[in-house]
């Protein structure tokens, strides 16, 4: 891993942590066009040597991140006209209004996708702007209006300088490949008094369940509450505010003192953690293995089209992939499509009663309850259900 550079320290020295000898470019659900053409690289994450952020190395040349971004066949639900993914941008909608106080003023949002939080946010008298190359960003333009939102990627040059009181970004930073330019063109924006509000996927809570099923091209960096922090130390952020759940929700302020925090402990990710890590992630691995060998198991289901069952369908084998009788999911947009490797298309659970299934993998972390509920109602025997993650997420 000699040519790898650390994203937040610039160290070049990393130990693995995981790697995946092909896995598709696309997860989820894909349109039927693209099924057969989807591309497969290595992946793997290793944990720098000096201040311990897991990040993705020997990347893969950014061009080929920034196509699937433009294309509409990104996996991403666009909760606007779809109820679906809405709880966890509520979460960081309560987090954001409990410590925004009464102020408002000027709100631009980084990756604002299909405009969900700034309409809620625009309903609350903020003045709303918003940026994101994606697809579905087109319906943010006709709730919010083509002045407010920018149909393409951030640039430095894209807004005035000093000109919000407050920027958003949410389940953006962990795709960049260049951090601190990024920051840079964000402080860059901000009025000296404004704020920052960050949502991140957590680390240390995906470690903690197993992690199968969370890692992928798109996902370069792999912040904990420590090495986040340290990253806006370097930018003279101070955080103000935090929780931490499966996700880390941050707000930063610029800080007063111009002392940049010292590294993160390289113990922050011991080799116990990292080992306790890969136990738990092995045990999923053999978990499925035994789901898909058992001679009981004529016809499996997999509810959530999501980077889990992409996952589980590149860990086994052809025969296990006949075994696969149907992909469901909530969300209607994945409706019709497919999962890489897969041919039967992704169903709504309505159909789930029409036909008879020997077990049912929950492809999911955050919505295992909400799921398991759901299948019970749908007349599914319990002892049918299966889950991933032994261990609850913390609340
Ligand atoms: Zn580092």
């Amino acid at each position: 891993m000699s040519n790898n550079k650390c994203l937040i320290c610039a160290n070049t020295s990393f130990e693995g942590l995981l790697h995946l000898e092909q896995f598709p470019i696309l997860f989820g659900a894909i349109p039927l066009k693209h099924k057969d053409k989807v591309k497969k690289y290595p992946l793997t994450v290793a944990i720098c040597d000096r201040c311990s952020l897991i990040q993705q190395v020997n990347l893969l040349p950014g061009s080929v991140l920034d196509e699937v971004y433009r294309a509409d066949y990104y996996s991403c639900p666009a909760p606007t006209g779809n109820q679906v993914g809405t709880r966890v941008i509520d979460e960081f909608y309560a987090f954001f209004g409990k410590n925004i106080a009464d102020r408002r003023g000027r709100v631009l949002e980084i990756g604002c996708f299909d405009g969900y939080l700034l309409t809620k946010l625009q309903k609350d008298h903020w003045d709303v702007y918003g940026c994101d190359p994606a697809g579905q960003t087109s319906i943010a333009i006709q709730n919010l209006g083509a002045d407010r939102i920018v149909n393409d990627f951030f640039t430095k040059d894209t807004y005035p300088g000093h000109y919000f009181d407050v920027v958003i970004f949410r389940h953006l930073l962990e795709h960049l490949y260049d951090l601190h330019s990024f920051l840079d063109s964000v402080l860059l924006l901000l009025k000296d008094d404004g704020c920052i509000f960050i949502e991140v996927p957590n680390i240390d809570a995906t470690l903690r369940y197993g992690g199968f099923g969370s890692f992928f091209h798109q996902h370069i960096s792999h912040f904990s509450m420590e090495t986040l922090q340290l990253l806006l130390s370097q930018h003279h952020l101070t955080i103000e505010r935090s929780d931490e759940t499966h996700v880390l929700h941050v707000k930063a302020v610029k800080s007063k003192s111009r002392q940049p925090l010292r590294e993160a402990n390289r113990s922050v990710v011991t080799n116990s953690k990292k080992r306790e890590f890969l136990e738990r992630y092995r045990a999923i691995e053999k978990e499925i293995a035994r789901i898909f060998t058992d001679p009981k198991n004529k016809k499996i289901a997999i509810f959530g089209a999501s980077a889990i069952a992409t996952t589980i369908t590149h860990m086994i084998d052809e025969s296990g992939r006949q075994k696969i009788g149907g992909i469901f999911d909530n969300d209607s947009t994945k409706q019709g499509k497919f999962i890489e490797g897969i041919d039967v298309p992704i169903s709504s659970p309505e159909k789930i009663k029409a036909d008879r299934y020997d077990a049912f993998i929950i492809g999911s972390y955050i919505f295992i309850d909400e799921i398991f509920t759901q299948l019970l109602k749908l007349g599914v025997d319990q002892y049918k259900i299966i889950t991933l993650a032994q261990e609850a997420l913390a609340p």
